[in-house]
């Protein structure tokens, strides 16, 4: 089913992510943040203590937490990207940054850069 949002001028389809190889969670490099009740949430998942959680995956960029990332050839994929099932292996717990994908607000004046990154966006 077609996600739509009143404020985008595109809509999203999640059929899409089924042949798409999560260009959303590899390829260029970037930041996944996660804020501390999120961070909180993923540690639990994976049945890890917040610390050791945060300094085996997260890396400090300024003030915040990133998600790190895993870098090869030129591709970087986040470390909680799993290849072989093509998906995320904290889905349940993954960051807002990430559940709102592609409807970021960057996005609503650059269409056609989200529909770049993302097969699933339909531009209207
Ligand atoms: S880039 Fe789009 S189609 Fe591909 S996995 Fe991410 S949300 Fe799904
Ligand atoms: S946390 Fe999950 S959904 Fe978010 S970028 Fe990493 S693998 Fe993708």
């Amino acid at each position: 089913m077609t996600v739509s949002h009143p404020d985008y001028p595109y809509s999203f389809n999640p059929d899409a992510c089924k042949t798409c190889s999560g260009r959303c969670c590899n390829g260029e490099s970037g930041n996944i943040w996660v804020n501390r009740k999120e961070i909180g949430a993923i540690a639990r998942v994976l049945s890890m203590d917040t610390d050791p959680f945060i300094q085996t995956y997260l890396r400090k960029s300024g003030y915040r937490f990133t998600i790190k990332e895993l870098k090869s050839k030129d591709n970087y994929a986040c470390v909680f990207f799993d290849e072989d099932r093509n998906g995320c292996v904290i889905y349940e717990a993954r960051p807002e940054q990430c559940r709102t994908f592609p409807f970021w607000p960057y996005f609503k004046e650059h269409p056609e850069e989200a529909a770049a990154e993302c097969p699933g966006v339909q531009c209207e």
